[in-house]
């Protein structure tokens, strides 16, 4: 199964990816992973995305591209793999639908792990971290025994500057706007699942082993 996970920051695709890619054993593949592994062994494409990277820049699509088409080449996704984090834009699922062609290949489902923005913001924001040891504590998730005070030394806990309510409103939305055409994208395709992620994590995992059970079939 060649598959996509989709999602907003908080949506929970971590977690989820780590459940498919145990229980189906597909190699979970990352951008950031794919970034490092082509930089460690020192491939061509692997110096070209370090030098942007190491100039502040932004890795362009061509680089970007070129690396994940040599990650897709390798043995360990010959039966199929979890993409993480790419495409981003649609010029990267067009690029994207053409390494898959060119390899005889298509892709079997795109994931989307729908969750209400709110929810998201609550999830994202409830985040405080200890001022003093950097214990980090979620006013809903994890919450100290003694609210606003660390369980490990009983200093102050903070909320980061990142995860105030305003940093994280402007983040969802640029990501929403993104991430919408890409939806709009892979709904054209019929390629698109969407699965609601404002039940509990054992339920999103049932939801997405159905998907994977119809696919197998
Ligand atoms: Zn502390």
């Amino acid at each position: 199964m060649n598959l996509i996970l989709m999602g907003l920051p908080g949506a929970g695709k971590g977690t989820q990816a780590e459940r498919i890619v145990e229980n189906y054993g597909l190699p979970h593949i990352s951008t950031g992973d794919m970034f490092r592994s082509a930089i460690k062994e020192g491939t061509e494409l692997g110096q070209k995305a370090k030098s942007y990277m190491d100039a502040g820049d932004l890795v362009p699509d061509e680089v970007t591209i070129g690396i994940v088409r040599e990650r897709l080449g390798k043995d360990d996704c010959k039966n199929g793999f979890l993409l993480d984090g790419f495409p981003r834009t649609v010029a990267q699922a067009e690029a994207l639908e053409e390494i898959m062609s060119d390899s005889d290949r298509h892709i079997d489902a795109v994931l989307y792990i729908d969750v209400d923005q709110n929810k998201l913001l609550k999830r994202l924001t409830g985040r405080r971290v200890c001022s003093h040891c950097g214990a980090t504590y979620h006013v809903e998730f994890n919450p100290p025994h003694e609210p606003g005070k660390c369980d490990k030394c009983g200093n102050e806990l903070k909320q980061r500057d990142d995860d105030s309510e305003e940093t994280v409103r402007a983040r969802l939305e640029v990501n929403a706007k993104q991430q919408k055409t890409l939806l709009d994208f892979y709904r054209d395709k019929g390629y698109l699942r969407t699965i609601d992620g404002n039940r509990h994590i054992d339920e999103v995992y049932e939801s997405i082993k159905q998907i994977l059970g119809s696919l197998q079939k």
